[in-house]
């Protein structure tokens, strides 16, 4: 028989998702005739814009005749989209060649794991997208988990709570060779400012630590003063790797485009390119992004498709601020839903998983556990403005309901 991998025994419970999902299932078990409302998993409701549709039909019918026919592409993408991306995203502040295009920020969470190695040490926010802890686990960066704390050694946990507005005390940090660090965030929706993401900067520059900079939720940004980028700080280049995502942009999260930036300018301790390692990884565990996902993303960063990418967001952030002030009208706590299609919500005196229960036994409304991207996320749920506006308006008034009818018990 062969030995399971111990890293995976190490998972916790297994992931967050896949939890709620069998909670679910249990429910409507119980109760066949509920018509549930999805505000849990952030995964796009919207049709994708017609012209990246059409563009990336025609891509695929093209693949039907000798002419139009390819087969596998560079496996840091075609390098139209790379300047594209170059140009729209970075503004030319990022050079195409920086940027290898991917099926998924989360393949890129991955993979970058396998670029640092199970050796490396990492801090993450806490609470944070829970794809860089598992991932750090099965790397086996971590060999002990502590019960009490919920933690793992090796794993450096950075609080981010409304105690701290969202950022991490780095005074009381240790360093860790990457820190992982998600802006707008997933699930707070907390963005962090100019002067904070310069500080964190400054903070991997004191360490020689690496900053992966998680922007897939940039496209949400509305306040003009929040940075969509990185590398609007000074010398960012120097430490940090950005991942973008093309999911939540272009209601891409089936179709699967993503990329990175691995500048030039970010060095290990023996002074070799970062990016060196970065293409040999790519190009070892991964052959390209699909050619007609990439025709999809091309049409999407032309100024046609730029502008649809606006309308698209701007929809889910009104769903976003229908959310927010449904609970601030009710007396609750509510973070995000400014620069994310993310609400986080506090519910005084009941763990996050006794709120979800009671959401969904009162309202049949799944939300997402606050716990589960984090011990400091207890007590919280998050909500995602991902949905129709027939949703919003129905999960709006059960909300309503049930929360009025729990202030008067
Ligand atoms: N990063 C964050 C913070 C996310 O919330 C998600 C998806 O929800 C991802 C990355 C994964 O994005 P992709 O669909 O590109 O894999």
């Amino acid at each position: 028989m062969v030995k399971r991998n111990l890293h995976l025994a190490k998972l916790q419970s297994g992931y967050l998702f896949p939890e709620i999902t069998k909670r679910k299932k249990a429910f409507l078990e119980k109760n066949p005739s509920a018509e549930l409302i999805s505000l849990g998993i952030g995964d796009t409701t919207q049709p994708i814009p017609s012209l990246i549709a059409n563009s990336m039909a025609i891509t695929a019918e093209a693949l039907a005749t000798p002419d139009g026919y390819s087969g596998y592409g560079p496996e840091q993408g075609h390098f139209n989209l790379r300047q594209a991306i170059s140009e729209q995203v970075y503004q030319g502040k990022r050079p195409a060649d920086d940027i290898f295009v991917s099926d998924g920020s989360k393949c890129d969470i991955g993979r970058l794991q396998i670029l640092f190695g199970g050796q490396a040490s990492i801090a993450v926010q806490d609470p944070s997208y829970p794809a860089y802890v598992d991932t750090g686990v099965i790397m086996g960066q971590t060999s002990t988990y502590h019960p009490l704390s919920k933690q793992y050694s090796g794993i450096t946990y950075m609080p981010c709570t409304p105690e701290n507005s969202f950022f991490p005390s780095l005074e009381k940090l240790p360093r860790t060779d990457l820190i992982f660090f998600c802006s707008p965030n997933n699930p707070t929706g907390a963005a962090a400012t100019y002067e904070q993401l310069s500080q964190l900067v400054d903070f991997a520059k004191q360490n020689g630590s690496v900053l992966i900079f998680d922007a897939a939720y940039a496209c949400f940004i509305r306040n003009p003063n929040t940075p969509r980028s990185i590398y609007e700080i000074e010398g960012a280049e120097e430490v940090a790797i950005e991942l973008g995502s093309f999911s939540k942009m272009t209601g891409f999260t089936g179709v699967r485009l993503a990329w990175s930036v691995v500048p030039k300018e970010l060095r290990f301790e023996d002074g070799h390119l970062v990016q060196n390692d970065w293409n040999r990884i790519n190009s070892t565990f991964f052959n390209g992004a699909s050619n007609i996902a990439q025709s999809g993303g091309l049409a999407a960063l032309r100024p046609e498709g730029l502008k649809a990418i606006k309308e698209l967001t701007t929809f889910y952030m009104e769903n976003a601020t229908m959310l927010k002030e449904m609970f601030e009208a009710l007396g609750y706590i509510v973070y995000g839903g400014v620069d994310t299609p993310y609400i986080w919500v506090h519910f005084p005196n009941q763990s996050s998983w006794e709120a979800f229960e009671m959401l969904l036994e009162k309202s049949h409304i799944i939300s997402t556990p606050g716990s589960g991207f984090g011990p400091a996320g207890e007590g919280f749920l998050r909500f995602s403005a991902f949905a129709n506006r027939a949703n919003i308006i129905e999960a709006i008034s059960r909300l309503r309901r049930a929360l009025h009818k729990l202030d008067r018990v």
